[in-house]
């Protein structure tokens, strides 16, 4: 499977790229690369990526992305760069797909990927790099959590030591129960999110022996009010560390805390929720935005709604909670733990294609996303977004919208079927970066949905300038054409 590494960054002094995971390397002068001017990029590893050429290797010398196609190249010090330690790379060829950095280059001296767009950097000898014999190349810009394949997540239950008066139970779920919601069940936090990112990510959860823990020193309380949830997992981490539990090798810790009312959600990686307010969809939401997914928006709903076009996309997990979710098998094992069984066990509907492209690069990178291209538009056919298609059909068309540079516009076929079984079905248009989110948000360019349209053949929808067209569809894909409307 392909996969995309993160942790590569661009040395401002010889404008080549460098892994950082293991310090700033050699630069051509013998002193070290300098990073400090970079933004994070990914560098697609493994299984070929689409799009991309392979034959590229690290060079645990100089730290440097090499290609390995002709010999070895030559390092810092004029010796062979050193390639044998190098899994296997891929840099995307062509065209710049979108969220990928234009303007890199081979270097056909020392064999080096440079960014070419500010000159020539320097080679080996001090020399420019030589990039005349080179095509255009791209890298794609991390996202973040994302872009990693797996996700190691702890999970440790709190009992408070008082409980408010207004607290309706104070019973810790069972190991049973709690591996049901996040890894057993069909539906478990786990395999939603295996499903509903194409195969991308495989998260891991591990409940921390024992079954629960007595919060001494915290009340109910303080889990409230707004940073509640901050205050709960500080608490939580200082509780486990004085008692010896190691959380080393795990990337994110959920706590677990009965019951209501308790301020819960995600913040800063981690999760933490009650057990009486909690629901499948509300963590299958809350874990999404651990692995980086920022929240989905779409068209305004006026006051007295307090949140406008926050939440507001109906086909995405990242939107609200509830609509066009599904209901799911309930384990017995349920009774008596979980106050509405039959409402906690509604399975979420898919994040959107969209927001996979936003957030995902190995998604980016799969073969799932197809390109519209160019002023006149033209055509494509969109798979459905639902199950793990392998080999990968485009599942996503992404049109550039003319004369605004970094917005676009993209299409997905949404079935009800799978994990998508409680949609109502359509052809859904999301625009990227073509709308602000308003002030005191913290979300960048998120996915936004502009509409959604019958899947049926002259269907259509003007969006931004373009106007979309169903062509034809089938139960599992659907052809559309995008062309720019004539602007008077
Ligand atoms: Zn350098
Ligand atoms: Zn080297
Ligand atoms: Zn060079
Ligand atoms: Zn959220």
């Amino acid at each position: 499977m392909s996969a995309v590494q993160a942790g590569w960054c661009w040395c401002s002094r010889c404008q080549s790229l460098v892994f950082s995971g293991f310090g700033s390397g050699v630069c051509h002068d013998g002193n070290p690369h300098y990073l400090s001017d970079s933004g994070p990029y990914s560098v697609p590893f493994g299984a070929t990526a689409f799009g991309a050429q392979e034959g590229w290797r690290w060079c645990s010398r100089c730290q440097v992305l090499v290609y390995g196609g002709f010999g070895s190249g030559i390092c810092h010090d004029g010796k062979p760069h050193h390639l044998n330690d190098s899994g296997p790379y891929s840099v995307p060829f062509g065209d710049a797909p979108y969220g990928a950095q234009d303007g890199w280059r081979w270097c056909s001296r020392c064999q080096v990927l440079v960014y070419g767009g500010f000159g020539s950097g320097v080679c080996h000898d001090g020399n420019p790099h030589y990039l005349s014999d080179s095509g255009p190349y791209s890298l794609p810009f991390s996202t973040g959590g994302a872009d990693r394949v797996s996700h190691r997540f702890a999970i440790a239950t709190f009992l408070f030591r008082s409980v408010l008066p207004d607290a309706t139970g104070n019973l810790p779920w069972s190991r049973d129960l709690m591996r049901q919601v996040f890894v057993d069940h069909e539906y478990s936090v786990r395999n939603y999110w295996h499903r509903a990112t194409c195969g991308l990510v495989d998260l891991q959860f591990d409940i921390v022996t024992p079954l629960f823990y007595p919060f001494e020193e915290y009340s109910q309380a303080e889990a409230q009010g707004r940073g509640g949830r901050n205050r709960t997992l500080d608490a939580a981490r200082g509780y486990l560390a004085d008692n010896g539990i190691s959380l080393d090798g795990y990337d994110h810790l959920i706590v677990a805390v009965p019951t209501g009312p308790t301020d819960a959600g995600a913040t800063g990686g981690d999760i933490a929720f009650d057990l009486a307010g909690a629901s499948l969809a509300f963590l299958q939401h809350e874990v999404g935005h651990t692995l980086g997914f920022q929240h989905a928006f779409g068209p305004l709903i006026p006051p007295p709604d307090p949140f406008g076009s926050l939440y507001n996309d109906a086909y995405c997990v990242m939107g609200y909670t509830g609509p066009q979710s599904h209901a799911v098998q309930v384990p017995p094992i349920s009774a008596g733990m979980i106050r509405d069984p039959a409402g906690f066990w509604r399975s979420e509907r898919r994040v959107s294609a969209a927001s996979l492209l936003r957030h995902s690069v190995p998604f980016r990178v799969s073969g799932r996303v197809t390109q519209i291209r160019g002023l006149l538009g033209g055509g494509a056919r969109v798979f459905a977004l639902a199950g793990t298609s392998s080999p990968p059909d485009a599942q996503l068309a992404v049109i550039r919208r003319p004369r605004h540079p970094n917005q676009y516009l993209t299409v997905e076929y949404r079935t009800a079927t799978a994990d998508d079984a409680g949609v109502n079905p359509a052809v859904v248009i999301h625009s990227i970066g073509a709308h602000d989110v308003g002030p005191g948000r913290g979300e960048v360019d998120p996915s936004w949905l502009e509409t959604a349209i019958p899947a049926t053949p002259g269907s259509t929808a003007t969006v931004l300038g373009i106007r979309f067209v169903v062509r034809g569809s089938s139960p599992t894909s659907v052809d559309i054409d995008a062309t720019p409307v004539p602007t008077p």
